[in-house]
């Protein structure tokens, strides 16, 4: 068994390389090159490539440029490292997950990859050891923070060893029209100045055109190939619901839907963070906060429990989960409107990775508009800036309007065509239209006249007007004297809300930045009222009728195997939690969920049989491989034991 410091699980890994490993090929210039294929079933036990990556490393490896998109859980990984182990040297990744890097060296250790990173969390020591074995040419994979290529050391160091590619990962943070720029990319185009001869491939999951052309720009990758996949991610299912009461409605979508699932909840602010954790705590849920503003500790602490334990439900800012690859990630939940679609489909795109069914649900309602619009109305910034933000804004408040497929809507964003899914809410319960011309005339009216008498209001005294509501308020500003009052008696307080939500997205009406909240005509109200404009709305289903799910059935992991295989997957699963404990690695380094499954449905009875089995390499079987033989002969691994240990884990 090759001793990896990470099997041992103790100790800074990133300071010790690991002793031996299963790939060859990567010595130095004069060994003839391995295969990219067998590089994939030695390594990582997998059958065959998917989608592009052959192409993709094909190009790599005969030393081209390439620029990947590709969405979360598309496999882009591959894309560097299978070429970093059949090219002479080291593959140089850079990447701005400092806090996943540690992760990541353990999870291509567990597979015999020998990897190391350098980041300013390591101490010179642990420094020192990663630069000699880079030196020594012991590295397969190096991961390097951007802003350590400002330090003329890193370059240096560089400069003495062999760099086999250099691999730009997140490259959507090169960009300023994106949602996650970070200015150390910015120079990450001195990486073809310094080395023109080294193959560099850019990834991202992010895949608007604006987006695409600035990273192709700025990392000069003139002469790069140019791989974009599918952005379909179809065992997401995307919903869109009106905010009611938010919180309510979250604890039903994780009761009804997914008791025991590990998923992630967005909220905007990190007070909103951490009471939604303590409300999901109070209801009996393992949630954990997650912040900027928490102490780094209890950062650390909080991502690895929701890594490495079963069914943790974090509760998170969008500061968590870039380059989380857990890969069962069962829902993703927004509890308050993104501000882009890029980052909504990013933030989404982390559920699901294995494949297997799993929920995006967004709760959207009127005051997320009004309270977006305001943001953008006194952010800082000039107006070209204000002008991105509400570009951004708008893409997202027409995703939620829509009365056509989600998934359409979303792929069209990304420059794809696609037919309607049947797999997201407007597909499964399709929303009536109605012609709201009249009704916005009304209330826009009502804004008239009181605009009149030097007076704005927000949505609640409107709607009270329009109903023909005798309120105190009404009473005393004398509103019954209005022309309109009572004009709208014929809808419900909701969906007059629900047309002033929709007016607001439409930018037929605006938020008034001087007071908070009211309401005020925009540039394009005085079309509705002329009659010059027709006002398309959705009507918004009712609570209750938002409950699409289970058409495809249950997502526990043992949901869809044999009745007589569920018992071995159990058991594989215990031994699984012990396996991962013993080394300190997540669940899903030592195998993932569907790498057991296989493994329970075909009951290998030998090493040979079990190395065919697609996610058991070399590394793996060697390592694992008796005691996962011995997990699913029953007499030696009794249920009780097992389920003890998985209880424990
Ligand atoms: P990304 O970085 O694009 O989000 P990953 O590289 O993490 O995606 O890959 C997603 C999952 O798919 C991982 O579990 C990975 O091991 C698996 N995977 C990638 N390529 C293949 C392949 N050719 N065959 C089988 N599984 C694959
Ligand atoms: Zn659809």
């Amino acid at each position: 068994m090759p001793a990896t410091a990470a099997a041992s699980g103790a100790g800074p890994m990133s300071a010790t390389v690991p002793a031996s490993v299963v790939v060859g090929g990567t010595t130095g210039d004069d060994g003839p090159r391995p295969h990219p294929l067998d590089v994939l079933h030695r390594v990582w036990g997998y059958d065959q490539f998917r989608g592009e990556q052959a192409q993709i490393i094909e190009t790599v490896v005969g030393g081209g440029d390439a620029l990947v998109l590709m969405p979360t859980g598309g496999g882009k990984s591959l894309c560097y490292q299978v070429p970093a182990l059949v090219r002479p040297g080291t593959g140089v990744v850079v990447s701005p997950l400092i806090a996943l890097m540690q992760d990541q060296v353990d999870a291509l250790s567990a597979l015999g990859v020998r990897a190391g990173f350098l980041n300013s969390t390591q101490d010179p020591a642990q420094r020192r050891a990663v630069e000699q074995a880079y030196l020594a040419g012991e590295l397969d994979l190096l991961y390097l923070a951007p802003e350590r290529l400002r330090v003329r050391e890193t370059v240096e160091l560089l400069d003495r060893g062999t760099v086999a590619l250099f691999a730009i990962d997140e490259a959507h943070c090169v960009s300023q029209w994106g949602h996650d720029f970070r200015p150390d990319y910015l120079q990450l185009s001195m990486l073809h100045e310094r080395w023109p001869d080294v193959p560099r491939i850019a990834l991202t999951a992010t895949a608007t055109e604006a987006t695409h052309r600035e990273i192709a720009e700025r990392l000069q990758l003139g002469d790069a190939r140019h791989f974009v996949a599918s952005f379909d991610r179809p065992n997401i299912q995307y919903r869109i619901a009106p905010k009611d009461n938010p919180r309510n409605q979250l604890l039903t979508l994780l009761r009804e839907e997914h008791p025991g699932d590990a998923g992630i909840v967005y909220c905007l602010s990190r007070s909103s963070v951490e009471q939604t954790a303590e409300f999901l705590a109070g209801q009996g849920i393992t949630a954990l906060p997650y912040h900027a503003g928490l102490d780094r500790n209890v950062r650390a602490r909080n991502q690895a429990r929701f890594l490495r334990e079963d069914g943790v439900v974090m509760v998170a800012t969008i500061a968590f989960g870039m380059g989380i690859d857990k890969p069962d990630v069962r829902f993703v939940a927004h509890l308050d409107l993104p501000k882009s679609v890029e980052g909504y489909y990013q933030e989404t795109g982390r559920a699901g990775r294995d494949g297997l069914p799993s929920t995006a649900w967004l709760a959207y309602g009127l005051a997320d508009v009004v309270q977006q619009r305001r943001l953008i109305d006194t952010s800082e910034g000039d107006a070209a800036h204000r002008r991105r933000l509400t570009q951004h804004l708008d893409a997202m408040l027409a995703l939620c309007e829509t009365v056509t497929c989600r998934r359409v809507q979303l792929l069209g964003y990304f420059g794809q065509a696609s037919e309607p899914c049947g797999n997201c809410d407007t597909c499964l319960i399709p929303p009536d239209a109605w012609d709201g011309t009249v009704a916005a005339q009304k209330l826009l009216s009502t804004i008239v006249r009181l605009d009149q008498r030097g007076q704005r209001y927000g949505v609640g005294h409107l709607v009270d007007i329009l109903r023909g509501k005798q309120t105190p308020r009404v009473q005393q500003l004398g509103h019954a004297s209005l022309s309109t009052f009572g004009l709208g008696a014929d809808l419900s307080d909701g969906e007059w809300r629900g047309v002033v939500r929709q007016l607001l997205a439409a930018e037929l009406l605006e938020v008034d930045t001087e007071g908070y909240g009211t309401l005020r005509l925009s540039p394009g109200s005085a079309d509705v009222l002329r009659g010059e404009r027709t006002v398309p709305l959705r009507r918004d289903p009712t609570a209750g009728s938002g409950r699409t799910r289970r058409a495809r059935g249950s997502s526990t992991p043992a949901a869809d195997l044999a009745p007589g295989d569920v018992g071995a997957f159990e058991r594989l699963r215990a031994w699984r939690a012990a396996a991962a404990r013993e080394q300190g690695v997540p669940a899903y380094v030592v195998f993932h969920d569907a790498t057991l499954r296989e493994i329970a449905s075909r009951m290998p009875g030998s090493l040979d049989e079990l190395g065919t089995v697609s996610g058991v390499g070399a590394t793996k079987l060697e390592r694992y491989g008796p005691g996962v033989l011995a997990a699913l002969d029953e007499s030696t691994a009794p249920v009780g034991a097992a389920a003890q240990a998985e209880q424990t884990d």
